[in-house]
Order: C-alpha cells, then sequence, then structure tokens
C-alpha cells in the first residue's frame, strides 16, 4: 500500500461539525454540516474555520506568531491532511472571536456504516 491512502483503500468520507462552549457536541444522530469528500477538504475546512478564530500568540520555532498568520495555518493544514491520510478523525478547539471557543469534529466514516444518504 502506498503511504497516504488508506483512507481510499477503506472508502472513508468526513463528517464535520462545528461546537461551541466546553461541551462535547453529541454527534451520534446528527447530520454533518458538511461532508468531506477527500483529505485535502479535510484539511481545507478546518484550516477555513482555524482562520475564522480569536488570533492567539504562539511559538513557532523561534518566534511568535499568529494562530490565524498563513505559516501557522500552513503548517496545521498539512499536519491535519497527513492525519486524514490515515484514515483518522480529527478534534480540535480554539477561542473564538468575541469569547467561548470553536470546536471542530471531523469524523472519518466508512460508507458501509454512514447512517446517511448522501
Ligand atoms: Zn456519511
Amino acid at each position: 500500500m502506498l503511504a497516504g491512502t488508506e483512507w481510499e483503500e477503506k472508502g472513508l468520507h468526513w463528517h464535520a461539525y462545528l461546537g461551541a462552549g466546553s461541551l462535547c457536541l453529541d454527534r451520534s444522530d446528527l447530520p454533518p454540516r458538511e461532508v468531506l469528500r477527500s483529505p485535502e477538504q479535510v484539511a481545507e475546512w478546518i484550516r477555513d474555520r482555524a482562520a475564522e478564530g480569536e488570533p492567539q500568540l504562539v511559538r513557532f520555532g523561534e518566534r511568535w506568531v499568529r494562530t490565524t498568520d498563513t505559516e501557522f495555518l500552513d503548517v496545521a493544514w498539512f499536519r491535519d491532511l497527513k492525519v486524514a491520510e490515515r484514515g483518522d478523525s480529527i478534534i480540535c478547539s480554539w477561542p473564538a472571536v468575541g469569547g467561548g471557543r470553536t470546536t471542530v469534529y471531523v469524523d472519518a466514516v466508512a460508507a458501509d456504516q454512514c447512517p446517511f444518504d448522501h
């Protein structure tokens, strides 16, 4: 098997959800906000949501950057791409503009285990 093709061999797609607050979103019967069909779509969707977050200063090598800066988002995009290529799910969270937190849930689902018709 070639590296990065596990998701295809497993017949996966991803259900994407947005949550707010600190409680974990119950996604068991909830139709997804978006259906993502490739690791590139997964990484792009998360990146777009992260870019809308409240900027936070973080260490980036020897420097400090904002979490909404392109170079930081690019590194996160690549990390998320590799996770999705392995066929894994991703949950991450960051401060929302105006207070509170935004949490994204991107659940890997095999086609034969998806309860939805999409
Ligand atoms: Zn599905």
